[in-house]
């Protein structure tokens, strides 16, 4: 048997020095396998020769003639014209760029031929710059048999060298040499071509072949290869599922009592979805291995209280557990809900930010190793190197969807390498995940589904407005000041992505609506103040003493005051759906009727238009979600934007989403039966430290 195409490297090929195998590599390639998963992105078809007279403006065509005349230019840019004839008309070539050695390639009575975008105007039709090929004195064009490959360009390696790299390692390509990872009944039934077929085909299509399918991700070439690539992100989390099935962790128990009179203590009885979710929380925690969970419910639903509960056993046995916010303000703000729960249990709790003061920094970091703080509540700082625990048992991740791999990652590290057992694991994200999704690529977890709100929530109001009606809106906030007696949020949305020119724009509004509201009490918060101030006016606003807070986004997640129930959002078109929808999550918390007021600056794109009428027209959280799946796709819903890298290569899991149910149910086949099959398919498919990504 040939040598597997992976273990060939590309040096082998002609053309490849070590100055292009060093570029090849800092695109991913390195053997001959990795440069045959390098697909052409789009097609030309220079199979039949167009004849001049019949060119139109702006077609991209072959053409092919005799060279007239090669003379160079003076205009208002030094020009090489050569123009060349065929049976029906006269055209020019025209070159900015050359040297006096292509200028000397045009031989007056020779064959060319030209590939590229055709420009008509009164004195004569033209290319620029096209792909020119010289005949010599043959008197035929060169016509390709296939549809011809453009590859996704690359610093330094030329389309040409693709093409020609591609060419000879298509040649070496046999039944045999790419190694085939899905089963042949698999292939067979589902109706996909072998591996080397696929890749063969994608290179150098058929000129018959339905191009549109192949452009659209839905021939059956591009299908497979999609399919065995979520199979193996798949396998992968299965993996990790069963790596951690083998862990221990210490089964907490519920003492029942103390659960019963802390329920009771809460001024509102669970929903039936939070007792249905903390039922399943706490069958988890009574087991040996460690907890992995995610818990998904729509903002507002009642999440923090379905993780304090767990939280409240784990501290009363003596043991520590730790929630994880995205943002100080939300971190600060759990905090404070905490402690007014547990603190008067003796429980200790305790905060730890990177923005809070050294001292009490300090005093945290203490607590966290001698153990005497129980329940910890911070934002990423509470992984960070210098904090060491003195017995973790629970990890609560919120609002996941906010954090990158690497801070997921150094949890992991953070939580393996205190002693042999392994921290429960409790995460919790408000972006609802379709089903199939969540079994496919976050399949590493078991999903509860908090699918209720509390009761008495009513629908948030929402209306779009031009911002030209600006004092309309302020009079608007003083009436609910005035009359009604709410509280109200005024958001100030990113500018230029910079969070110093969001806070300025912040202070400004600020200034102008403390004036223009006088004498009510206007309060800021913003990303740039540090963490006691923004504790300090968190709490006025809680405490009523503010009737209006002027925000930046930093209020996204999680942020809760039942009596605010009007929010202004300037300039909202810059938002994300799913970001607003948590945004506008801010109000509507308590009975009251809650109000949005979506103030564009006009002139609105159709996107933005579209969007913002999304926002008007539904609360639901799901439906939103796939509003903005549709809109933005899949990689940034699930959050993996901040990485800045795609999760696939092939896949897309909006135009893909029916092969999660066939990957999913053929995934038992490759591991029990092929599970030598299943561990070439993670390490062809699943990037290293990527399978990290949903721990
Ligand atoms: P989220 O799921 O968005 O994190 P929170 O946990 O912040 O929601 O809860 C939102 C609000 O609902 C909080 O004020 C919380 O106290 C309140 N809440 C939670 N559960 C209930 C319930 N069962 N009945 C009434 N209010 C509740
Ligand atoms: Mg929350």
């Amino acid at each position: 048997m040939a040598n597997p195409l992976s273990q060939v490297s590309v040096s082998t090929l002609k053309g490849v020095g070590p100055k292009i195998a060093e570029k090849l590599l800092a695109i991913g390639i390195s053997s001959l396998e990795d440069l045959l998963f390098h697909l052409p992105f789009k097609y030309q078809d220079r199979s039949k020769v167009s004849a001049i007279s019949g060119l139109m403006h702006g077609q991209t065509a072959l053409i092919f003639g005799q060279i007239e005349s090669t003379n160079i230019q003076f205009g208002k840019r030094r020009s090489l014209v050569c123009k060349i004839s065929d049976e029906s008309d006269l055209a020019e070539i025209r070159l900015f760029y050359f040297s006096a050695a292509q200028k000397n390639q045009f031989v007056v009575g020779e064959f060319v031929q030209c590939y590229g975008q055709v420009s008509i105007n009164r004195h004569a039709v033209s290319m620029i710059h096209p792909e020119i090929t010289f005949l010599r004195e043959k008197e035929a064009p060169i016509l390709e048999r296939q549809l011809h490959p453009i590859y996704a360009a690359s610093e330094g390696i030329q389309q040409r060298t693709l093409f020609s790299l591609t060419e000879q390692a298509l040649k070496f390509l046999g039944p045999n040499n790419l190694t085939e990872l899905l089963p042949k009944e698999l292939l067979a039934k589902l109706g996909f071509p072998s591996l080397s077929d696929a890749i063969r085909l994608l290179h150098r299509p058929p000129l018959d072949i339905s191009l549109a399918a192949i452009q659209s991700g839905q021939h059956p070439l591009m299908q497979r290869l999609a399919f065995e690539e979520l199979m193996a992100q798949h396998l992968a989390m299965k993996r990790i599922k069963s790596h951690y099935a083998k862990r221990l962790s210490k089964p907490i128990n519920y003492d029942k009592k103390s659960h019963e009179h802390f329920l009771s203590q809460l001024p509102f009885s669970l929903t039936n979805a939070q007792q249905r979710v903390s039922k399943e929380v706490e069958f988890d925690l009574a087991k040996e291995q460690p907890m992995m969970r995610l818990v998904q419910g729509d903002v507002g639903c009642g999440k923090t209280l379905v993780a304090a509960l767990p939280m409240y056993q784990v501290a009363l046995q003596g043991l520590q557990c730790v929630m994880m916010a995205p943002t100080e303000i939300l971190a600060e703000q759990h905090y404070i809900s905490f402690k007014n729960w547990f603190e008067s249990f003796g429980i200790e709790v305790c905060l730890l930010t990177s923005k809070m003061k050294a001292p009490e920094r300090r005093e945290s970091l203490k607590n966290i190793e001698s153990g005497k703080a129980k329940i910890i509540l911070g934002t990423h700082a509470v992984f960070q190197a210098q904090v060491v625990f003195s017995n973790l048992r629970l990890v609560v991740i919120d609002e996941q969807h906010r954090f990158g791999v690497e801070q997921r990652k150094s949890l992991l590290e953070k939580s393996a390498n205190q002693d042999a057992l392994y921290p429960h694991q409790l995460i919790m994200t408000a972006t609802p995940i379709p089903r199939t999704l969540s079994q496919t690529i976050y399949a590493d977890l078991d999903l509860s589904v908090i699918d209720e709100l509390p009761p008495g929530r009513m629908p948030i109001e929402t209306t779009v407005i031009n911002d030209a009606q600006r004092d309309k809106v302020i009079s608007r906030v003083r009436q609910a000041i005035e009359k009604d007696h709410r509280q109200v949020y005024w958001v100030c949305t990113l500018i230029d992505e910079s969070e110093e020119l969001e806070c300025q724009a912040a202070e400004a509004v600020f200034e102008q609506l403390s004036a223009s509201l006088a004498p009510h009490k206007v309060g800021l918060i913003h990303g740039r103040m540090n963490s006691n101030d923004k504790q300090q006016i968190m709490r006025l606003f809680k405490q009523g003493k503010l009737a209006l807070l002027v925000a930046t986004t930093v209020i996204e997640v999680g942020v809760d005051v039942a009596n605010a129930s009007l929010m202004v959002i300037e300039n909202p078109e810059r938002l994300g759906l799913s970001q607003l929808h948590q945004l506008r999550g801010r109000v509507g918390r308590g009975q009251l009727q809650s109000y949005c007021l979506l103030m564009y600056h006009a002139p609105l794109s159709n996107n933005a238009k579209q969007r913002l009428e999304v926002m008007k027209e539904t609360v639901d959280g799901f439906k939103i979600a796939e509003k903005d799946l549709e809109i933005r796709g899949a990689g940034e819903v699930l959050g993996t934007r901040q990485t800045g890298e795609t999760l696939f290569r092939f896949a897309d899991l909006l135009r893909d989403n029916h092969l999660l149910a066939k990957v999913q149910a053929n995934a038992e086949l490759i591991a029990n039966s092929h599970p030598h099959l299943a561990k070439q398919l993670i390490e062809r498919w699943v990037k290293k430290g990527q399978e990290l990504v949903r721990v």
